[in-house]
């Protein structure tokens, strides 16, 4: 949302912004692009900009009436805001109605939009107005909501209450049910241009932002909260030879998600490096020539198995020793991989690494 200064958090929604305020009268909306190019954000400013009680429409929202100060301080009676406790983005959790023992049973904050919440917002959008500039939902990300959610919302999205605006904002709208969909007008978000995104990682104090930026694949959010953790150009770097020694260890305190995603970029590289084309995530240097082809293919097919499963209860570090060891076999020089022969195809390599579940 915009602070007091007028100041969007990410310079680049300024224009998207500026046109949805202009021109949008849908009463949904669907914010969509790849993950990290701030669709959450744009949603917030959107719902501030339509509550902003300043007299000129061009300059809302302004940031400083009392409406702004409202959502700037998550309490304005007209904003409801659904995001999945686990996000811990300091809105109110999706699923706060639960009864108390339901919470202590609860082992982790859950990762969903539940039904609960969307019949929340189904009432609060039913409510009068308290401030006389409608209401407003945000939803993010939107494909959090499980089926029973997403068909409560769709009644009220099929026939929205008089003054209430409905936006939901995804990184995964093919997540969606196509029904949601079909109901909200639908607004494409692209990674902001490179330089854009280049100077506002710089502003936050990220060194060769460019690396880190192509490591995401050009999604300045989350090249920053990589950078947050510890991850850096240089590590970034190093990580192609790491692992075509079988250091399992440089990936050690990574999250798993991240571990797959960056070896399935790493097999990708390698793949378009192989093939003569340019590596697209790391940089060109990192890259190695001469992996095995074959055995890449066979590295990608698991890294897509493991990646699909990815909320199995796994041993995280015998998985991720587990594909580091096949990433090795497939980065070595083909003349070499011969000595490395293994008895057990990766598929097997991998189910050791499954933690029984009684
Ligand atoms: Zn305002």
């Amino acid at each position: 949302m915009v602070d007091a200064n007028g100041a969007l958090p990410l310079p680049w929604l300024a224009a998207p912004l500026r046109e949805l305020l202009q021109r949008q009268q849908a009463h949904a909306l669907l914010l969509h692009g790849p993950q990290g190019v701030g669709q959450f954000e744009l949603a917030l400013a959107l719902a501030q900009g339509w509550l902003c009680e300043v007299e000129s429409s061009e300059a809302r929202p302004c940031g400083r009436c009392a409406s702004c100060k409202l959502v700037q301080a998550h309490s304005h009676p007209d904003l409801l805001v659904l995001v999945p406790e686990a996000l811990q983005l300091g809105w109110g959790a999706s699923d706060e109605d639960d009864a108390p023992t339901d919470r202590a049973a609860k082992a982790k904050p859950s990762q969903e939009i539940k039904v609960d919440a969307v019949r929340r917002a189904v009432a609060f959008a039913q409510i009068t107005s308290g401030r006389g500039r409608g209401k407003v939902v945000v939803m993010h990300p939107a494909e959090r909501m499980n089926g029973i959610a997403a068909n409560t919302l769709l009644k009220t999205l099929e026939e929205p209450p008089g003054n209430a605006r409905f936006v939901l904002s995804s990184a995964a709208p093919d997540a969606l049910l196509p029904t949601i969909r079909s109901r909200c007008q639908s607004v494409a978000m692209a990674p902001p241009p490179a330089p854009d995104a280049m100077a506002w990682l710089s502003a936050q104090g990220v060194a060769d932002a460019e690396v880190l930026l192509a490591a995401t694949g050009q999604q300045p959010q989350e090249a920053l909260a990589w950078s947050r953790q510890g991850v850096d150009a240089a590590s970034w770097s190093r990580l192609p030879a790491l692992v075509a020694q079988g250091g399992a260890e440089a990936l050690a305190g990574w999250p798993l998600p991240r571990v797959i995603d960056a070896l399935q970029k790493l097999c990708h590289d390698s793949a378009c490096v192989a093939a003569g084309a340019a590596p697209r995530y790391f940089p060109a240097a990192a890259i190695a020539r001469g992996a095995d082809p074959a055995a890449l293919d066979a590295w990608r097919a698991e890294l897509t198995r493991v990646a699909r499963n990815a909320e199995h209860p796994w041993n995280a570090p015998l998985l991720i020793e587990s594909l580091v060891q096949q990433g090795r076999r497939a980065l070595a020089r083909k003349d070499l991989a011969k000595q490395g022969v293994s008895v057990h195809s990766p598929h097997e390599r991998t189910q050791h690494a499954k933690r029984a579940v009684d």
